[in-house]
């Protein structure tokens, strides 16, 4: 047994550190767990090449940043006064189509416009059309990422006038809002063939699109049109010297105010005692004991199918177990990670090649069938490598810091299946992902991308390839899931992981949720881990000071609406 914290948190990713951050500001003391020998989760950058590649570090998952800029957590927590620094793309994607076109993607709309319209004068204007509506929508959009999604009166705190007309101009009348339902109900790929004629234009946003996880065609998924949009505004932006700066600063953060974080701390078990949360035990056998709650930065399925006993959990509610073990859904894709490390920048040699190209995304799509494939594949359990699309980034060309002098990186993400069909039982964790078969993999997406830039081979110093099977192992993910579970509208907002625990709480008393797992979802955002906070303060805060929060949020809507007007769209 060792020393009593108020709250012990399960997981030491990026949403583990803000909800912590949050918690320690208001007064609590907080212990975070971490099983890895280093925290951040799927949010590291670490040098994972030491011998062959000494000097260069390696984002190991995330890598482009624009969640987090839909809401207030860089700047509520200060995190600029802890060493990070956002590096903003002006260029953000490329995509080289196989006949020469290609679409270059700027910040600027304007920029971007103009580079459509050199291969099509009507998508360029309808381009610019498509985005506008779709940043409206994210503005409508933004109070509801901020805020729990149960909690009507902070959701409404969030809308400031900027925000309310974006939500007017997307459901201010009952066409409106019925073509609005009818965009989230349908397929990225409807939306593209609405607006669209060129492949050139269409691969790479349902390429994008579909990073929420799922082919393009998928019904229900329409709101990854918004992953270009946000691509202009709020704009996309990476952490000097890597992801693992935005973690660095929550960790300094997280220290000066007196949280202890533990790695190499692998929870096993949660203590409940009379239907409370009471602490945990990590493997070894060490117990940590939280007077206030335990939150866990691990999804709700490994959380009470491998943390809880089933009686603990038919104590509270007889379904649950059987609920969360049938009904969550994750549909076997995951990715194949690839790391290089480069003596000298690719070159796309058959597209008029600047090196600025590789300031963004570098995207290989070449057309909608082709993403469809590289996402319904490994949901079938197959690896998508006969005609390989995929995410390509070179980080070194926007910030040099992170090779030696002259050198660059690349990062490739791949998506792959968790199992492979055929060869089950076999590989690491019964997966059938062998060493053999990931390098075999990583070699015909190697050949992909010498179709486009040939030099890449002769580039290439060295090499790391982590399979799906491995990248599971790593971050403790279900599946390897890097969302925790599947983004799918069925499973967002109120569904998110499932009704009865959408709010962060359980039923479980002192036993929160947060992370990638819960509402608004997975990607670098800070938002579960802050709404998360806000729920377990309310819940520990007294009547009075709840009464005060909700008139003060009643106050600060009606100023917004009758008040000052504010142009900025991007914070609650
Ligand atoms: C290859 C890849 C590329 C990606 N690219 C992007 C991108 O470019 N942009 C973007 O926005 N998002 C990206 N993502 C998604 C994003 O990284 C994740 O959704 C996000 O980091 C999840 O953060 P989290 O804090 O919720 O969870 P996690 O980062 O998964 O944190 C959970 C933590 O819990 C720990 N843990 C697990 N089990 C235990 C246990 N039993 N005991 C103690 N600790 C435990 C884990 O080690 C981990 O540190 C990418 C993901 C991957 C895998």
């Amino acid at each position: 047994m060792s020393e009593a914290y108020d709250v012990v948190i399960i997981g030491a990713g990026h949403n583990g550190l803000v909800c912590a951050a949050y918690l320690l500001k208001a007064g609590y003391r907080v212990l975070l767990l971490e099983k890895r020998e280093i925290p951040g989760g799927a949010a590291t950058t670490e040098e994972t090449m030491p011998q062959e590649a000494p000097g260069f570090k390696f984002n190991r998952c995330a890598i482009d940043h624009e969640f987090i800029h839909l809401g207030p957590v860089v700047q509520e927590l200060e995190l600029e006064k802890y060493g990070l620094e956002y590096l903003f793309c002006d260029q953000v994607v490329f995509c080289p189509h196989p006949d020469g076109k290609y679409f270059y993607g700027h910040r600027s709309l304007d920029k971007t416009v103009a580079e459509i319209e050199r291969f099509s004068p009507r998508d360029a204007q309808k381009y610019r059309e498509f985005t506008e509506y779709w940043q409206r929508a994210i503005g409508a959009m933004i109070p509801m990422f901020n805020a729990p999604p149960k909690s009507i009166i902070d959701i409404a705190g969030n809308y400031d006038i900027a925000k309310i007309k974006d939500l007017f101009s997307v459901i201010g009348s009952p066409s409106k809002t019925l073509d609005f339902v009818r965009n989230m109900l349908t397929s990225a790929e409807d939306i593209m063939n609405e607006w669209f004629d060129e492949e050139f234009l269409k691969a790479p946003l349902a390429r994008l699109a579909s990073e929420l996880g799922a082919p393009p065609s998928q019904k229900q998924l329409g709101i990854g049109a918004i992953m270009m949009a946000m691509r202009h505004d709020p704009g996309m932006a990476r952490p000097k010297g890597g992801t693992g700066a935005l973690v660095d600063a929550l960790v300094k953060l997280v220290r000066s105010l007196g949280g202890v974080i533990l790695t190499d701390q692998s929870v096993e078990k949660i203590l409940v005692d009379d239907g409370k949360a009471v602490g945990v035990r990590v493997r070894g056998g060490t117990e940590y004991r939280a007077t206030e709650g335990v939150i866990s930065n691990i999804d709700a399925r490994r959380l009470f199918l491998q943390m809880l006993e089933a009686d603990e959990i038919a104590a509270v509610d007889a379904d649950l177990r059987e609920r969360l073990d049938r009904r969550i859904v994750n549909n076997n894709e995951t990715i194949l990670k690839i790391d290089l490390a480069l003596s000298e920048p690719l070159k796309f040699v058959n597209h008029e090649h600047r090196d600025e190209y590789l300031i963004g995304s570098v995207l290989i799509a070449d057309s909608v069938h082709q993403v469809e494939q590289a996402h319904h594949k490994p949901a079938i359990g197959e690896i998508p490598d006969d005609d390989p699309s995929m995410y390509l980034v070179v980080p070194t060309m926007r910030d040099p810091s992170m090779a030696p002098p002259g050198c660059h990186t690349a990062w490739i993400e791949f998506f792959a299946p968790y199992n492979i069909r055929g060869r089950e039982g076999t590989g690491l964790n019964g997966t059938g992902w062998t060493d053999e078969l990931k390098n075999q993999v990583a070699d015909r997406v190697i050949d992909k991308i010498a179709e486009y830039a040939p030099n890449v081979k002769s580039a290439t110093i060295a090499r790391g390839v982590e399979s799906p099977a491995e990248l599971g192992e790593r971050l403790g993910a279900y599946n390897g899931n890097y969302y925790h579970i599947d983004m799918t509208l069925d499973q967002m907002v109120f569904f998110r992981p499932l009704p009865e625990l959408a709010n962060y709480k359980t039923p479980i008393e002192n036993l929160y949720l947060t992370g990638a797992g819960t509402h608004p979802g997975g990607s670098i955002s800070g938002m579960p881990g802050r709404n998360c906070a806000r729920v377990f303060l309310s819940a520990h805060q007294p009547l009075n000071r709840t009464i005060a929060k909700a008139g003060q949020s009643v106050k600060d809507l009606a100023r917004s609406v009758f008040g000052a007007s504010s142009k900025d769209r991007s914070h609650s």
